[in-house]
């Protein structure tokens, strides 16, 4: 990353440290008021995060957000140019969704302490998917449309209903993260959102991890899930979710 940075400015809110260009302020706001009700709606479902993430907007070479994998607290947003920030449509970025998207990830890492080389790229990537679209709805209720300096629906690209939508479409193409992502649709329907947290604490405090991890796994599932045919039940998702193999990535 190349920092191209202008004027920047610092505002701390209730749960994160936040740096942005002053070109972007609107962007900034809007991004921490709905981050600060993801972080509340995360932390009332039980979920751990750190009191204060640090949160970044800075105008680089490139367009991209991301979490820091190290420290499990910082979440950056670089834009090459203003009109990343715009919405999907004129932008092809995800930014409303992408920010909820990116807590998600938190939450869970923050639980798992980082240990998570036993999890395939569709288990970690359609967790953060999940928890993303869920928490896009509860941002829509509580904001509308105007959560975004150019109001826009962003449920035509995000939250439940298009998430069940895209998974009932059945592209090949994603086949096996939409495999992932029902995996953790009907374990939350199964067990309920507020008490995932604790199925990841379980999975951190019976040390899920290969060898064996699928194994481990599934015993960690039978403590919250009492489906008669539970075994056969996770075989059809275990392959997707759960590598055999530690990898490093
Ligand atoms: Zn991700």
């Amino acid at each position: 990353m190349t920092a191209i940075s202008g004027q920047t400015k610092k505002i701390e809110t209730a749960h994160f440290n936040a740096k942005y260009e002053l070109e972007a302020e609107e962007y900034a706001l809007a991004s921490l008021q709905m981050l600060e009700s993801a972080w509340s709606i995360a932390a009332n479902n039980g979920f751990l995060l750190p009191e204060k993430i640090r949160f970044s907007i800075l105008r680089t070479d490139r367009s991209v957000l991301y979490f820091n994998r190290k420290n499990l607290k910082e979440i950056r947003l670089e834009y090459s140019s203003l009109t990343s920030l715009l919405p999907p449509d004129d932008s092809k970025k995800n930014n409303i969704y992408g920010l909820c998207h990116e807590i998600g990830h938190l939450c869970m890492y923050n639980t798992t302490h980082n240990r998570n080389n036993w999890m395939s790229y569709d288990y970690r990537e359609s967790w953060a998917d999940y928890f993303g679209n869920f928490i896009i709805d509860s941002i829509y209720k509580q904001f509308g449309i105007d959560c975004w300096p150019e109001p826009h629906d962003y449920r035509k690209y995000s939250g439940m209903e298009y998430l069940i939508q895209r998974i009932e479409k059945n592209d090949p193409k994603l086949q096996s993260f939409n495999k992932a992502s029902l995996f953790w649709h009907e374990l939350n329907l199964a067990i309920g959102f507020n008490n995932l947290h604790g199925f990841f604490e379980e999975v951190n405090i019976q040390k899920v991890n290969n060898p064996n991890a699928k194994e481990k796994y599934l015993e960690v599932l039978s403590g919250y899930l009492q489906k008669s045919e539970l075994e056969e039940w996770f075989q059809q998702y275990a392959d997707y979710l759960i590598l055999n193999e530690k990898k490093s990535y």
